[in-house]
């Protein structure tokens, strides 16, 4: 049955008269979401603003504490307590420094903060899900945030999204920008997550499940998680 076709779900709103489908070809079966993209024409962008060299950063640059999604607000947040580190490099090994480095999530109940999240669970006002730093001279980064919940795949209710973080990473220019999810080790749900599940390498999907490090663990406060980013090659960390 199509999308559109169901009833009783939220399922409807994503399928307002500005997005289109693909053609064949372009979709992948297990996320269906990939079938549809804007009705406009896509946008050229002119070369001088492709080969930008300088920081198009949003608003400011990310100031020391917007790497802490545990002390935005006055309270201290629901659940596991983590720092997840990791270096980000290329596909020749190379450090990949002072790239921007976004993270967004859901909260330990598996609630994301904003309104068309359409899951029956509970917002954490301790809690807004999104941070972000900048990678050192050597590529490294550093976040302290929560283990965020699993949740259930708005699309099929039989499906959950494993428990995951979102990663976003900007460079110097507009066409660098690389999107993926981190996921954790052990998660059951990682099997038969609908969103991993479209990558059909194997090793690749491996690639996205970051590594218990005591090392980077705060002691009697976080669990410490290491997971490096490589931007291409053979070993890349799959876009997702
Ligand atoms: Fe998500």
């Amino acid at each position: 049955m199509h999308l559109a076709e169901q009833e009783g779900t939220r399922v409807r709103e994503y399928t307002e008269p500005w997005w289109v489908k693909l053609p064949e070809g372009f979709s992948t079966p297990n996320f269906d979401t990939t079938i549809w993209s804007p009705r406009k024409p896509l946008v050229i962008v002119q070369s001088r603003l492709i080969d930008a060299s300088a920081p198009v950063y949003g608003y400011g640059t990310p100031e020391p504490g917007d790497n802490d999604l545990t002390a935005q607000h006055a309270g201290v947040p629901l659940g596991e307590h983590i720092t997840v580190h990791g270096r980000v490099t290329d596909s020749w090994g190379r450090p990949a420094r002072d790239m921007l480095v976004e993270i967004w999530q859901a909260n330990a109940a598996g609630k994301y903060v904003h309104d068309h999240d359409p899951t029956p669970k509970p917002h954490d006002p301790n809690f807004t899900g999104a941070g972000r730093t900048l990678t050192d001279a050597d590529g490294w980064y550093t976040f302290r945030t929560i283990k965020p919940g699993s949740y259930p795949w708005w699309k099929d209710r039989e499906a959950w999204r494993a428990q995951h973080i979102h990663f976003g990473l900007t460079g110097r220019g507009l066409t660098e920008r690389y999107v993926t999810q981190m996921q954790f080790p052990g998660d059951p749900l990682i099997e038969r997550d609908p969103v991993v599940s479209t990558i059909p390498d194997a090793k690749a999907r491996e690639r996205l499940i970051c590594q218990l490090d005591w090392e980077a663990a705060i002691p009697g406060i976080t669990i410490g998680y290491r997971f490096d980013i490589v931007l291409g090659g053979m070993n890349a960390t799959p876009e997702h």
